[in-house]
């Protein structure tokens, strides 16, 4: 498979067995989103046992990515579950989330809000349902301006107001000490305001990678603090959405990956993407036009939410994904060495050996570019430079190994322990040779930290001719 984008698919009841993940894999599924809004901790876990044994099958790596709800604001219940509101109606707003009486509507974290006065919007379902405040004296008053049948839990957004949310509720620690005990691989935190939120997560955490999504406005005024702390951020675009204006949305996630990328870190492009293919087989034009956007903005990775997980054609959606990749990755443009780009901050001496490791590949027209790494941290650096070079990321760590999956150009591959560089190096080009990946006597770009095993910063960039023993080039 040649496509370096990667597709993040998110698991539901429309592929809730061994076969329907093993298809999604084979389709190209690299990352599997557990979305931990919905689903027992139990279904979540047997979804992981199956997207690992479907790599055993399949002789993949997948990562799984666990989302967990975070302070998502949402209405209360009702009578019957729901209830239809009318343009024109008036509404009592009450904190909570219990059920409601006749003309009232409970919000979670109602009381969190700052600054709440006549003339303020709230944006219920997405947008669909749009209420104007209109009295906040003796408790708060609303009318509705956009009617549509509001369910048990829906959303709810003051754009523009700032609100008080807490980082991490009572079920997101739950679920979070669930997911590292499953082994998930990496962990979005939704509705996060600044890099103390990630902070807070990566305490429950622990070493696993935690990636913020965006979808608040005071978050995305924050982006520069979020990248630093976090290890990539998802442009979640349904909240976003929201929040932002809808027509903001192009706009903001270009600049969302394009400051992603320079800080090093991975951008994922999430929600909507393929909308219509819950119900129909195919894209519409617009959609596909959306993905290849992505592509072309930089993204590392496109997802898939609905569509997989409870769409008509979740195998399809992949696969439909697949091939919008892969075209739109024929673009030129993509694999411009980008020379005036360095990714400085922490990373400053591994960034520049990757840097110019992409660009010996480059220079040289060499098709393979292969480094050793124990945190997959070489490989995220080499793949932000964008090499038209595959990246073939050696590792002899398991988790490491499967989130390298979700890294933009990134083939992963297990390598057992070498005591010496040199030894390290002939090991992998012999690997490359029985893979069929090379030809001996072919070069390949090896990027690795020397010595080996102490955990020393990516150092040496060598051109070796694989097959060749020790001799370098
Ligand atoms: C989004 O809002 O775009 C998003 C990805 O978040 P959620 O998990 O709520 O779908």
């Amino acid at each position: 498979m040649r496509r370096k984008t990667k597709i993040i698919a998110t698991l539901g009841p429309a592929v809730a067995s061994f076969d329907g993940i093993s298809r999604l894999v084979e389709a190209g599924m690299d990352v599997a989103r557990l979305n931990f809004s919905h689903g027992a901790h139990s279904d979540h876990a047997q979804h992981l046992e199956w997207v690992h044994a479907a790599c055993d099958k399949h002789g993949r790596s997948v990562a799984v990515l666990q989302d967990i709800q975070g302070p998502k604001i949402r209405v209360g219940t009702f009578p019957g579950s729901s209830i239809t509101l009318e343009a024109g109606d008036d509404v009592t707003l009450l904190p909570g989330e219990q059920e409601a009486a006749r003309g009232e509507i409970f919000i979670k974290y109602l009381d969190c809000v700052e600054n709440l006065g006549p003339g303020d919007i709230i944006e219920l379902l997405d947008g669909r349902i749009s209420l104007e405040v209109s009295s906040t004296d003796a408790g708060i008053r609303a009318t509705v301006i956009q009617g549509g049948k509001l369910r048990d839990r829906q959303g709810a957004a003051f754009p523009g107001l700032a609100v008080n949310l807490p980082a991490v509720t009572d079920k997101d620690r739950t679920d979070l000490l669930a997911g590292v005990e499953m082994g998930v691989d990496m962990v979005a935190a939704s509705f996060v305001s600044g890099a103390d939120d990630i902070r807070d997560v990566r305490e429950l955490a622990g070493d696993i990678p935690v990636i913020a999504k965006l979808e608040r406005t005071v978050a995305y005024r924050a982006l520069d603090e979020i990248i630093r702390e976090a290890d990539g951020v998802m442009v979640a675009r349904g909240d976003l959405g929201v929040e932002l204006s809808w027509a903001a949305l192009p706009r903001v996630q270009k600049d969302i990956i394009a400051r992603t990328n320079a800080g090093g870190k991975l951008s994922i492009t999430a929600t909507e993407m393929l909308e219509s293919m819950k119900e129909s087989h195919r894209p519409t034009r617009a959609e596909v036009t959306d993905v290849a956007n992505a592509v072309f903005d930089g993204t590392d990775a496109v997802m898939l939410s609905a569509e997989t997980a409870i769409g008509k054609y979740p195998i399809r959606s992949v696969e439909v994904m697949d091939v919008i990749c892969q075209e739109a990755e024929r673009s030129p443009e993509l694999h411009l060495l980008k020379e005036d780009m360095f990714i400085a901050h922490a990373a400053r001496f591994p960034s520049a050996i990757a840097k110019a490791a992409v660009e010996v590949t480059h220079n040289l027209g060499i098709p393979n570019l292969a480094c050793f790494t124990e945190s997959g941290s070489t490989a995220r650096l080499l793949s932000k430079y964008r090499p038209q070079a595959d990246i073939i990321a050696f590792t002899n760590n398991e988790p490491t190994f499967r989130r390298m999956a979700g890294f933009w150009g990134v083939r992963p591959r297990l390598i057992g322990r070498h005591d010496t560089t040199d030894d390290l190096i002939v090991a992998a080009g012999e690997a490359l040779i029985a893979e069929g990946v090379v030809e001996p006597g072919e070069h390949v770009v090896m990027v690795a930290g020397i010595p080996p095993n102490q955990g020393a910063q990516t150092n040496l960039v060598q051109i070796h001719r694989v097959g060749s023993g020790l001799k370098r080039t």
